[in-house]
């Protein structure tokens, strides 16, 4: 059996910025596990691919994901240059739709002010204004913002885990973790191919799986979790440039993880709608239907378990999903919700689909949803859970955060040699 001092669970974007930090500051033996045959294969590839700029975070609630992303712009940035990865500026439109909505806005500029947007980069607009800059985009008014950009995450982590292997990390692919049991100097990992490694600390990073990885160390039981499938649609070459900017729009239910589709413009070039957000049994359930809304509601109530099964009785929640289920049968649906603020656009103007992922909220005791990154430890684990939007624009900052937090609890208590790399720790910890 392998031994590791440390053995992070997850090769997506959050297990490969850790592994990434902890390798470039010290000598140990470090691994990452990955059931896959190579990093990214799931939200950290199946995405919207936007860098966002978070004034659309309330600085108070979701400080730590708002400041991780503003410290983390210059980091892709650099990282893109460096590594030839795509780094398309698109800004966005934040749309709002009615005066509640525009109430919004008014906030959004406040936090982005709060949460460190450069004021020049930030500009609230009228209809007219916006009606200027995107003749097609009807709303009543919007945040326009200049510091948007578009890029591939799945490109990010595959360059972040190169130079992770470089400074000495082992991944291990096609290794699915089955349980982990506890001995006196750490964990021992088993896979379902009925080999397993030691570890004396293990990090859990396994995104839509990370509250099963969790539960296996007798951690969050009362937690359960839910799957949401985001479906996209690619707009015919002839009709990309209907709207020259990303368009995102005010979220309606705000106790709720989901928006309306968005228009996005990607780094490919491409223009797709999407996502939205499709009840599904399994994280990694990318295609299929589960029956009619009244069947594909009862499965579910099989399969899920404790707290979830109280969301079942939210009416609000229901409606809500009902609507995101239509937008997954029906393309027109789906059309029809742009149709809100993009009228010229039609369900003929797309006619491929674009790639799909799958968002994993946490439901709380209560049966609510979770709405920020829960962060659970024991003396021989660190486990991430519920790292959601925009966790994919955040990990560099994030996961140099995490990093430091072990530093402080004597985790991390190895020979120390700081290797010269595309990021700087001591850097971003400063900016914190
Ligand atoms: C539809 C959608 C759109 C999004 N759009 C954006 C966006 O535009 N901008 C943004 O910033 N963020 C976006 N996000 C969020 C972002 O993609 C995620 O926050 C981020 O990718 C999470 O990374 P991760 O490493 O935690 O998870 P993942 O990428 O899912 O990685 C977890 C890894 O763990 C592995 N794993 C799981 N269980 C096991 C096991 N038992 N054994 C071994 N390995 C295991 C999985 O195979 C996987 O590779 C979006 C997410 C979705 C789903």
């Amino acid at each position: 059996m392998s031994q590791y001092d440390i053995a992070i669970i997850g090769g997506g974007i959050l297990g490969a910025s850790i592994s990434n930090w902890i390798s470039s500051l010290y000598d140990l033996s470090l691994c990452v596990i990955e059931k896959e045959p190579n990093v990214a294969m799931h939200a950290s590839s199946r995405n919207t691919g936007v860098v966002h700029s978070p004034f659309y975070l309330d600085p108070k609630s979701k400080k730590i994901l708002a400041k991780s992303a503003l410290i983390s712009y210059d980091m892709w940035k650099t990282l893109a240059k460096e590594r030839q990865v795509p780094w398309r500026q698109t800004g966005v439109l934040e749309l709002a739709l009615d005066d509640n909505q525009h109430k919004s806005l008014e906030e959004y500029v406040k936090w982005g002010y709060e949460n460190g947007i450069p004021s020049e980069d930030l500009e609230l607009l009228d209809g007219k204004d916006v009606s200027k800059l995107e003749p097609n985009i009807q709303c009543y008014s919007a945040i326009f913002c200049k510091r948007e950009v578009s890029s591939d995450y799945g490109a990010f982590t595959n360059a972040i885990k190169q130079e992770s292997e470089k400074q000495g990390t082992k991944f291990h692919f096609n290794k699915n973790v089955k349980s982990i049991e506890r001995h006196g100097n750490g964990s021992s990992i088993f896979f379902d191919d009925g080999t397993s490694i030691s570890a004396k600390f293990v990090i859990n990073c396994a995104g839509g799986n990370s509250l099963d990885v969790a539960q296996m160390l007798g951690l969050a039981t009362e937690f359960s979790d839910l799957h949401f499938r985001g479906e996209y649609w690619v707009a015919d070459a002839k009709y990309k440039d209907l709207v020259k900017t990303t368009i995102y729009t005010v979220a309606e239910f705000k106790g709720y993880p989901f928006l309306d589709p968005h228009w996005i413009k990607k780094a490919n070039g491409q223009t797709e709608i999407g996502p939205n957000a499709v009840p599904v049994l399994s994280p990694e359930t990318y295609e299929g239907f589960i029956g009619d809304f009244e069947t594909s509601i009862l499965k579910l109530k099989d399969v899920i378990t404790g707290n979830a099964k109280k969301l079942f009785l939210d009416s609000e929640f229901l409606s809500l999903i009902s609507k995101e289920w239509l937008s997954s049968v029906s393309k027109t649906a789906m059309i029809r919700r742009v149709q809100k603020f993009i009228p010229k656009v039609q369900p003929e103007f797309f006619s491929k689909k674009g790639t799909s992922g799958i968002r994993s909220p946490i439901i709380t005791p209560k049966g609510k949803f979770l709405l920020d990154v829960m962060e659970l430890e024991d003396e021989y684990s660190f486990n991430i859970i519920n790292y959601n939007s925009p966790g994919a624009t955040g990990a560099p900052a994030y996961s140099a955060f995490i990093v430091k937090k072990l530093q402080e609890k004597g985790i991390l208590d190895y020979k120390e040699n700081p290797k010269t790399s595309f990021w700087n720790f001591d850097y971003v910890i400063n900016q914190a």
